[in-house]
């Protein structure tokens, strides 16, 4: 018998792959950003295909159980004002008919103001607003590879349940959050902080037969159930491991519901978990379930109406804040946040502030000028420098990893995702997105209600 060599790599043989079809525009991933890039680019007229590994739409606000919209109002001129427009309004507006919307809650002394939202809902709406755009969608495809012709992309490969297959399209947009595609196509990219960790993950949970007017009573503030965890600490010391100070936990439409957000997930070396690591999301996946069944035994205990509360939801995947984001023609930085950043070539508006999941906490920063709570966010994020014809838009858009703490909000991926869909319906067979009018595009996002700040 010969002995078994175990090498590191195989060659894996060529092979002839069907072409699934032709696009105009291909959007990979279906989260805010993707689902604001196809619906804009079919509005636009170009025959588009939504690429999804799930079977459902929404992204991490679905997949990861998110179930807030952020990043969607700040404040202008001092008043509390809705700034991302376009898109975003028409999937709000889906939601809200479906029932599934909630009313704006304020929070960080009135710093903040989010919506949340029914996962089933958002999955309805998403699906309806695509399919009304005329966006065909395909399901259950895995981006896995691209064929590069020169420095344009000529067809994207997708691993499927008919097979590995390739489609072929003018232009791009990688809206997977993990900048998927901008990786097979070569473009340079930094994975978190840099150094080794980033952003920490978390897994969402939803609990449910919460009786509401205790509850609200005791942990209704934003930052209530802080102080309320701090206490039992106090009180019994040891008895429960909290996986980092503090937590958001809020009620959702009916206060019967409330989702939390308290799990934060390292990983062996005890950094953040590595998203774009398959054996690290496999170990994340169990540590985050582990940390919830650990925090679910304080909530019954110590949170005033949750004694007969169950968990309805534990979200389908671990909770992915940052991975890859891409080297663009710009980076938005944590300063731009801070300063409440102008630029010419903007295309809308991130209106979160700095929310930096650190070891063990939560460190936020907001901008200087209390009067003008957001920053314009610059079309250039969205261009890789070495690819023609692929835009990135969303949490893996050319950021540092302050500006992304930031604009990887919900509401600033509507935006770029709405850019980068207008912007690709309209790109010549040969032509690069480098060289996009930035001001007729601009024209075009205005005329399509978005707020560029201009
Ligand atoms: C725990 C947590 C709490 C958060 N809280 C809030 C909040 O309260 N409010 C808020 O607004 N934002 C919040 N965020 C941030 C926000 O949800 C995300 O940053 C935002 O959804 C990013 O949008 P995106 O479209 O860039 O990417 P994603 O939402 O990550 O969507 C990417 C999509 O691409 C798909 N995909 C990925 N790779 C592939 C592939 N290779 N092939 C095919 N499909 C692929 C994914 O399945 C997914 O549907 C939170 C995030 C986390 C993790």
């Amino acid at each position: 018998m010969t002995a078994v060599q175990h090498k590191k790599t195989l060659s894996e043989p060529a092979r002839e792959l069907p072409v699934f079809g032709e696009y105009d525009v291909v959007v990979v991933g279906g989260g805010p950003a993707g689902i604001a890039a196809a619906v804009s680019a079919a509005r636009h007229g170009a025959n588009t295909l939504l690429v999804e590994r799930y079977g459902f739409l929404g992204g991490m606000g679905t997949a990861g159980g998110v179930t807030n919209f952020a990043g969607l109002y700040g404040r202008r001129n001092g008043e509390m004002t809705l700034l991302v427009r376009g898109v975003a309004d028409d999937l709000l507006a889906r939601i809200d008919a479906l029932g599934g919307l909630n009313t704006p809650q304020d929070g960080m002394q009135g710093r903040i103001r989010v919506r949340s939202y029914d996962t089933s809902a958002y999955k309805i709406a998403a699906d309806q607003l695509l399919l009304d755009a005329g966006v065909h969608l395909l399901f259950h495809a895995w981006a896995a590879a691209v064929v590069r012709e020169g420095d344009r992309i000529a067809a994207l490969v997708v691993e499927t349940k008919s097979g590995r297959q390739a489609i072929r399209a003018n232009a791009f947009v990688d809206a997977s959050g993990d900048a998927d595609v901008a990786a097979f196509a070569g473009v340079p990219f930094e994975v978190g902080d840099g150094h080794g960790s980033g952003l920490f993950p978390t897994t969402m949970f939803r609990v449910g037969q919460v009786d509401a007017q205790p509850a609200l009573a005791a942990v209704g503030e934003f930052k209530a159930i802080n102080e309320l965890m701090a206490q039992v600490q106090e009180r019994k010391p040891g008895v429960y491991q909290f996986p980092r100070e503090g937590a958001i936990l809020r009620p959702n439409i009916d206060p019967r519901e409330w989702r939390a957000n308290v799990t934060q997930i390292r990983n062996a070396a005890g950094r953040a978990m590595n998203g774009v690591d398959a054996r690290e999301l496999t170990e994340g996946e169990l540590e985050g379930r582990r940390q919830i069944a650990e925090y679910f035994k304080f909530m019954k205990a110590e949170v005033p109406g949750f004694a007969g509360a169950a968990i309805v939801e534990i979200a389908p995947q671990v909770g992915i804040r940052e991975t890859r984001r891409i080297e663009g023609l710009y980076a938005l930085t944590g300063e731009d946040i801070l300063s409440s950043a102008r630029f010419d070539d903007s295309i809308g508006i991130n209106a979160w502030p700095m929310e930096m999941h650190a070891d063990g906490r939560i460190e936020w920063a907001f901008p200087r000028d209390g009067n003008r709570t957001y920053n314009q966010l610059p079309w250039r994020m969205l261009v890789p420098r070495t690819v023609d014809n692929l835009l990135v838009a969303g949490r893996c858009a050319a950021m540092t990893h302050e500006g992304q703490s930031a604009a990887r909000a919900s509401g600033g991926c509507f935006v770029m995702g709405q850019a980068a869909g207008t912007a690709a319906a309209s790109l010549g067979a040969s032509a690069k997105f480098a060289d996009v009018d930035v001001s007729a595009l601009q024209k075009k996002l205005a005329a399509d209600g978005a707020d560029l700040d201009r």
